[in-house]
């Protein structure tokens, strides 16, 4: 598997100068199988220049897109996301059970038309709603994905793909508590991801900054680095970066956790995610 970060920002996209390295786009990644089948997993502004690429690569577009929650940062980028204009394409979607009312409500809702140029039965791509996550697991290729529930407002998914040996989990907007409400515990988590190869995981603050903002739904990256040591992953990549990050200080929460690792397990790689970046699982 490849997994390719389109945006790894949290809340809003903070685009200039202070962002060059890690990235202003919000939630956007591409996962390519060994099939070479592909996988998106949220549409925050990152899905933009992805569609562009997808497009520039020539050939039908046949994608799946797991939607992890619907906060504005995971569906903003869809309205401008060019392969939905083309009849050629095609766009499984599973996921949070509300997926396909976050993607529908940028273009239609409520509160009438006005919030963009067009509606979303105006879209041309032939998109399908499989509604298999909610129930167990999606079987695609060789590959098996699981969700897992997050714990934020008003709830989300992560997701683990296993092609063969090799594991990949996938959870952002997640807060590891042991106050639980809607999500699971740390242990259940560190279960969750046992020994993947690689990790993504919400690191949006620090301790410090998670003192007043505790519900929020997010982790400092003391606790993500927790998890990924409990777990025994070897790659753990921090996740969500706030949206007041610069880029030498999300490279130093990296090295941070780096420094902390080292004292328990010397082994463990992290890393902190950058747009347009490539790793291979
Ligand atoms: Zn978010
Ligand atoms: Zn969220």
């Amino acid at each position: 598997m490849k997994v390719k970060f389109w945006g790894t920002r949290g809340s809003i996209p903070v685009p200039g100068k202070d962002t060059t390295t890690y990235g202003g786009n919000t939630t956007c990644l591409e996962i390519t199988l060994e099939s070479g089948r592909k996988f998106i997993i949220d549409a925050g502004t990152g899905i933009r220049p992805l569609g562009q690429h997808l497009l520039a690569e020539g050939g039908k577009i046949d994608v799946h897109l797991l939607i992890t929650h619907i906060h504005w940062d995971h569906v903003q980028g869809f309205p401008f996301f060019d392969p939905v204009y083309d009849p050629e394409t095609k766009i499984r979607i599973d996921g949070f059970p509300t997926c396909m009312k976050g993607l529908r409500v940028p273009f239609d809702n409520k509160m009438g038309d006005g919030f963009f140029p067009l509606k979303f039965d105006d879209l041309k791509a032939e998109m399908s709603y499989l509604d298999t996550l909610n129930h167990g697991p999606l079987k695609v290729d060789d590959v098996v994905i699981d969700s897992i529930p997050l714990q934020h407002p008003q709830g989300g998914f992560g997701f683990r793909f296993r092609e063969g040996k090799k594991t990949l989990v996938f959870i952002t907007d997640n807060e590891l508590t042991e106050e639980a409400w809607a999500g699971r515990h740390t242990e259940d988590y560190a279960e969750f991801c046992k020994e993947a190869d690689l990790l993504i995981h919400d690191a949006q603050y620090t301790p410090e900054e998670l003192e007043k903002r505790k519900g929020w739904g997010h982790s400092d990256y003391v606790s993500t680095l927790d998890l990924a040591l409990k777990a025994q992953v070897k790659k753990l990549v921090l996740f969500h970066h706030d949206p007041t990050r610069k880029d030498p200080e999300v490279a130093s929460l990296k090295a941070h956790c780096e420094e902390l690792a080292g004292k328990s397990n010397p082994d463990i790689l992290i890393g902190a995610a950058k747009e347009n970046s490539e790793l291979t699982v």
